[in-house]
This record gives C-alpha cells, sequence and structure tokens, in this order.
C-alpha cells in the first residue's frame, strides 16, 4: 500500500456515474424549496425539475448524467471568466484598480453597497465589478466585446458556447434598474463612459450559453494549467470565487464545502478542484441568495462523500 498521500487529483477522478445516481432524486426534491427568478422572464418558465451534473477531469473520462442536453444561459456564471479573460489580456494592477477583491454582505444587485463604497465596485462576481469590467473588454459594440470573450473561451476551452439571442430578448424586455442604477454610479465614480454600451455588453456575456459540458469544460480553464493564462491569474480567479463567487453565503459554503464555486440565477452551479478538475450542475431552482439550491445540495454530497475540501487534512 502506498503511503503517499493521495491528492484531490485522485478523488476527484476516482468519482464513478454510480456514486452520483443515489443524490439524484434528493436533489430534485431538495430543489423543491428554490424558486424559479421572475424577474427575467425566460428563466421562469423552465422545468425546475431539469438537473444535470458534469465531472470532468483529464485523468479520467469525463461523468455526464442527468440532462446534458439541455443548454441554459450562463448568467452570472460568466463573471470569473470576464475576470480571468482581462486578467490575462491586461495588466492585473489595471483590472484590480477598476474592481475591488473584498467580500460583500449585499445582494448581487445591490446599489446601497456601491453608495456605502463611494462608487468602488467591491469584487467581479457581483454586479457593480461586472459591470466594471465589461467597459474593460476590446471592441466597437457590445456584440464585438462579447464576441472577443465568446470566442477566446471557445477556443482556450474547446467548447462551444452560444448566444441565446432568445434569452437576450427576454432580458431587454424588462428594464433592470438596479443594474441601470449600479452603472450610472459607476460612471459618475469614473469607472465607465458609456452606460448603453457597457449595460448591453453586460447583457450579452450573461446570455451565453451552453450545456453543462461547456460549462464543466470552462471549469478546467481555472483547474488546470493553461497553456495561455498564467498560474497567478487562475489563482487570484479562484481566490475570489472563494470569497465572492455565492453572494452573501460564500463564506458559509468556503466552510461547509471549501472550494472556489461561482453560481448563477439560470441555476448553473461551477466549483473548481484546483489542480484537479470541475464539477458543474444545472439545477434551476434558486434560494433567495440567487444560488442553485439543488446545486449546493449535491455539490456538498459530492465533496464529503471524496474529501474534496482544499482545506481537509486527510
Ligand atoms: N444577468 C443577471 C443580473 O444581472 C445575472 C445575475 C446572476 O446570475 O446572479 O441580474
Amino acid at each position: 500500500m502506498s503511503l503517499i498521500p493521495r491528492f484531490s487529483s485522485d478523488r476527484l477522478s476516482n468519482i464513478t456515474e454510480a456514486d452520483l445516481q443515489p443524490w439524484l432524486q434528493p436533489t430534485q426534491l431538495k430543489s423543491h424549496s428554490g424558486q424559479l427568478p421572475t424577474y427575467i422572464p425566460c428563466l421562469s418558465t423552465i422545468d425546475s425539475q431539469l438537473l444535470a451534473v458534469t465531472i470532468q477531469s483529464d485523468r479520467s473520462p469525463a461523468i455526464h448524467v442527468g440532462n446534458i442536453d439541455t443548454v441554459f444561459v450562463l448568467m452570472s456564471l460568466i463573471k470569473p471568466f470576464l475576470l480571468l479573460y482581462l486578467l490575462t489580456h491586461q495588466d492585473p494592477d489595471y483590472i484590480f484598480s477598476r474592481v475591488g477583491i473584498e467580500a460583500s454582505d449585499q445582494p448581487f444587485h445591490s446599489i446601497a453597497q456601491l453608495i456605502n463604497d463611494h462608487g468602488h465596485p467591491r469584487n467581479a462576481m457581483i454586479n457593480s465589478g461586472a459591470i466594471s469590467l465589461a467597459s474593460l473588454l476590446p471592441g466597437q459594440t457590445a456584440t464585438e466585446r462579447c464576441e472577443a470573450l465568446r470566442q477566446w473561451l471557445n477556443i482556450q476551452a474547446g467548447c462551444h458556447l452560444v448566444m441565446d439571442e432568445s434569452a437576450l430578448a427576454s432580458v431587454r424586455s424588462l428594464s433592470n434598474e438596479s443594474n441601470r442604477s449600479i452603472a450610472r454610479r459607476l460612471q459618475q465614480s469614473g469607472y465607465l463612459q458609456d452606460i448603453e454600451l457597457v449595460l448591453e455588453t453586460y447583457n450579452q456575456i450573461c446570455c451565453l450559453s451552453g450545456t453543462i459540458r461547456e460549462l464543466g469544460r470552462l471549469g478546467l480553464l481555472l483547474a488546470k494549467p493553461q497553456p495561455e493564462i498564467p498560474d497567478e491569474v487562475q489563482h487570484m480567479v479562484n481566490s475570489v470565487m472563494l470569497t465572492s463567487g455565492l453572494y452573501e453565503s460564500s463564506a458559509q459554503y468556503a466552510l461547509r464545502i471549501g472550494l472556489p464555486i461561482k453560481s448563477g440565477v439560470s441555476g448553473g452551479l461551477l466549483a473548481i478542484v484546483p489542480r484537479s478538475g470541475s464539477i458543474a450542475i444545472y439545477s434551476p431552482a434558486i434560494d433567495e441568495v440567487g444560488n442553485s439550491v439543488g446545486g449546493l445540495f449535491l455539490l456538498e454530497k459530492i465533496v464529503h462523500q471524496h474529501h474534496l475540501s482544499l482545506f481537509r487534512t486527510h
């Protein structure tokens, strides 16, 4: 028997489909306590019992379980990848002068937080931070800016993110006053110039969509060494995800799960197991904070069963 400690990479690639099966029905039951978001009309009519899981590590074939062909919009799941793109293409000191790294205990679209912080966006995982960063994407139009991010991610991750035009129309159909107030305050504090351009860019990047496989493959960009992404940039994004990726619940889940995680109001959840791989879950019903109820339930079960927390000592 080997006395060499087993690293989390072994633990992730040891997970089988049979390990996940017993948790699928309890996850669907658990998701009944969540709600579909109503402020984006297209998300309010989705089947809340959909469930898909992907576990990707490059030591074994990926595991895909459930409604794996369902395409969903990333919403805030794009935020760590916007940060990743900008940190890879521009000076990190400059990027972190445009967005902070402090956790927030206010909702993801809070204008009060931004006002209290004198117009400085706290972190890249909440709307103020992502709207500030959306202004830094290269290109003249929102579509060019979104395309720059989409194409880079597709090439780097070997995935096929596409723009969901009907979701974008749905997002545009109701005026999002909190995001507009955030953009106005950011403009006053000098973080952006053209409010319409930035809000349209932000809406477009939130409407990039894919299946659970795409989300899992995106996760590998933060989990495994990448030829075009410096290690320290991965480290920065993972750290911000750990402290802020689940909004006000981030600290609670840093303790309960112990991995960098990001959620989106469409019900996607992505966990990074550094040096090892990713766990992606789609379960559309969300809690009052905006995190997938079934996703967090299932992720916690997987992480405990396979000892995946970064902070475990044995
Ligand atoms: N586009 C959404 C919004 O701005 C993203 C929020 C989320 O996914 O958490 O409200």
